[in-house]
C-alpha cells in the first residue's frame, strides 16, 4: 500500500477528501417524510452544509440551527436547543426532528440527550414528534459516519417491538406482500428511484431509508414549501422491525459492528443481508440473487435484458478501455464499488483514495483485486487532495473518477475527470447520476469509454473520425 509519511510540518488536512459529519446526518434526515434536520451548534456549520447540499442537488434545503454565540460556547447550548425546538415545532409542525451536533457543541461537551429529556419533560402532555439525536463530532469521522450513524439512530429510535409481533402474524398470512428494508447508503436520487423500481418489479413492499429521491430532486414548485413532499415515513421506519429481511449496501459498512441492519437483526430477528454497493455486473448480480432468494421469484426479464445489452456493450467497447489507468477517489464504499466495476471492464484503478479512515478499505479492495500490490495499485486511506495529487503524479492516471473536488488535480495533470458521487458542484446533473444496477453500469461504461475516445481525439494532431 502506498502511504505518505506525515511529517512534523504536515499538521493539517489540506483540501479534504471528506466532508463534515453532520452533513451526512442532515442528508439522511432530508430523506424522511416531514422531518426537519436541526444542527446543534453555530450558524456557520449549517450554512456550510446548506451551501454544499444546494450546490449538488440544486434544490432549496432548510436546515435549522440552534445558533450558538460566544456565551453559548461558555455556558452550554441547552437553552438554545430548547428555543430552536420550540421554533421548529411551531413553524414547521414536523413529523420528526433529527438533531445532529457540530464540532463546537461536541467540544464543549453539551449533554444533548439530557437536553432532549428536559425538553420533553417541560412539554409533558403535549403532542410531540420523535426527536432523534445523533452525535456527530466531525473531528472523529467523515460525512459517511454521520450518514450511517443517522440511519442507525433513526431505526434505533423508531423501530418497535410491535414490529416483531407483526412479522410473526405476517408469516402466517400466505398472501401478505413480502416487505424488506433497504439501507442503500449515500447514493443519488436517481439511484434511489432505480432501486425503488427494482424492488417494485420484484413485487416487494419495502422501506427505503433514507429516501430523498423526491425531497432533493422534486418537480418545480409554484409556491415555496417549508418541507418538500416525499421521503420515508416515520410509520414505515417504525415497521422495519417486522420486515422479512434487511439489505444493507457497502462492503466497508459490512465490516462495521453497529449498523441499522445489524441492530434490527439483533433486536427483532430481521435477517441482515450485507452486500456491496451494486455498481457493475458482479455486485449487481449479487443484489439480484439476494432478491431472488427473498422473493423466490426469478429476476424480471427487463433486467436480464439490460444485463445482456450491457455485456454486449462491454465487448464492443473493450478495445478502448482495456488497460486504461484510473485514479478513483471519494467515499470508501463508492471507491470499492467503482474499483469492482473497473476491474470487470479492464480499467486498472492505479490509485484508490478516500478521506475515510475506517481501516477497512484496503482489505475490501484486496477482496476484489487480491494481487493489487503486484499490479502497482496504490491505496490511500485518510487522504486529502494533496496526498492524492502527489500519488497521481507518480502513477500518471489517464482518468480521474470521483466528485467535483478532484477537478483541480485532474486539470493540473491534464487528465479528464468523470464525475460521480457527491458533491458535483460544477455540473447540473448531480441528482440524476445513476451508478447502480445494470442500467447504472451501462451509463458509467459509456461515459468512461467515450471520455477515453474523446481525449484521444483531442490529443491527436490530426484527429480521428473513426475510433
Ligand atoms: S466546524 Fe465541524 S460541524 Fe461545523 S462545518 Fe466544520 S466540520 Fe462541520
Amino acid at each position: 500500500m502506498f502511504s505518505e509519511e506525515k511529517t512534523e510540518e504536515y499538521t493539517a488536512t489540506k483540501n479534504a477528501c471528506k466532508l463534515c459529519t453532520p452533513l451526512g446526518a442532515s442528508l439522511v434526515f432530508k430523506g424522511i417524510q416531514g422531518a426537519v434536520p436541526l444542527l446543534h451548534g453555530s450558524q456557520g456549520c449549517s450554512t456550510y452544509i446548506r451551501r454544499y447540499l444546494i450546490s449538488h442537488f440544486k434544490e432549496p434545503i432548510d436546515i435549522a440551527c440552534s445558533n450558538f454565540a460566544e456565551d453559548t460556547a461558555i455556558f452550554g447550548g441547552g437553552a438554545n436547543l430548547r428555543i430552536a425546538l420550540e421554533n421548529i415545532l411551531l413553524q414547521y409542525a414536523p413529523e420528526m426532528v433529527g438533531i445532529a451536533t457540530t464540532c463546537l457543541s461536541e467540544t464543549i461537551g453539551d449533554d444533548v440527550p439530557m437536553f432532549i429529556r428536559e425538553f420533553k419533560e417541560m412539554h409533558r402532555g403535549e403532542e410531540m414528534p420523535p426527536l432523534v439525536h445523533i452525535s456527530t463530532p466531525s473531528y472523529q469521522g467523515t460525512h459517511m459516519q454521520g450518514f450511517h450513524g443517522a440511519v442507525r439512530a433513526t431505526v434505533e429510535a423508531l423501530a418497535t417491538d410491535q414490529g416483531a409481533d407483526d412479522r410473526k402474524a405476517n408469516d402466517q398470512k400466505a398472501n401478505e406482500k413480502t416487505r424488506v428494508n433497504l439501507f442503500p447508503g449515500m447514493l443519488s436520487p436517481e439511484d434511489l428511484r432505480h432501486l425503488r423500481e427494482i424492488l417494485t418489479d420484484f413485487g416487494l413492499g419495502f422501506t427505503l431509508l433514507p429516501d430523498y429521491s423526491e425531497t432533493l430532486d422534486g418537480p418545480l414548485w409554484t409556491e415555496y414549501q417549508r418541507i418538500p413532499a416525499g421521503g420515508t415515513t416515520v410509520d414505515a421506519i417504525g415497521r422495519t422491525g417486522s420486515a422479512a429481511g434487511s439489505l444493507e449496501f457497502g462492503r466497508v459498512l459490512a465490516a462495521e459492528k453497529n449498523t441499522a441492519g445489524k441492530f434490527l437483526e439483533k433486536e427483532f430477528g430481521v435477517k441482515c443481508h450485507s452486500l456491496g454497493l451494486p455498481i457493475g455486473i458482479g455486485e449487481t448480480d449479487r443484489f439480484f440473487k439476494t432478491l431472488e432468494f427473498i422473493t423466490g421469484m426469478p429476476t424480471p426479464p427487463r433486467y436480464a435484458e439490460a444485463r445482456g445489452r450491457l455485456t454486449d456493450a462491454l465487448v464492443d467497447g473493450h478495445k478502448y478501455v482495456s488497460r486504461v489507468k484510473a485514479a478513483v477517489f471519494g467515499e470508501e464504499d463508492l471507491v470499492v464499488g467503482i474499483v469492482s466495476f473497473l476491474s470487470e471492464i479492464g480499467v486498472i484503478p492505479v490509485l484508490c483514495a478516500s478521506g475515510g479512515r475506517s481501516g477497512h478499505m484496503v482489505g475490501k479492495i484486496a477482496e476484489i483485486i487480491p494481487d493489487y500490490e503486484n499490479k502497482g495499485i496504490r491505496i490511500l486511506e485518510d487522504a486529502d487532495f494533496v496526498d492524492i495529487e502527489a500519488a497521481a503524479e507518480e502513477v500518471k492516471p489517464d482518468l480521474f473518477i470521483g466528485n467535483s473536488k478532484g477537478y483541480t488535480s485532474a486539470r493540473r495533470l491534464n487528465a479528464p475527470l468523470i464525475r460521480i458521487g457527491f458533491p458535483v458542484h460544477d455540473r447540473i446533473n448531480g441528482g440524476r447520476l445513476l451508478h447502480v444496477g445494470y442500467a447504472g453500469a451501462q451509463r458509467l461504461f459509456d461515459r468512461i469509454a467515450n471520455t477515453v475516445i474523446g481525449k484521444r481525439q483531442d490529443d491527436s494532431s490530426w484527429g480521428y473520425t473513426y475510433m
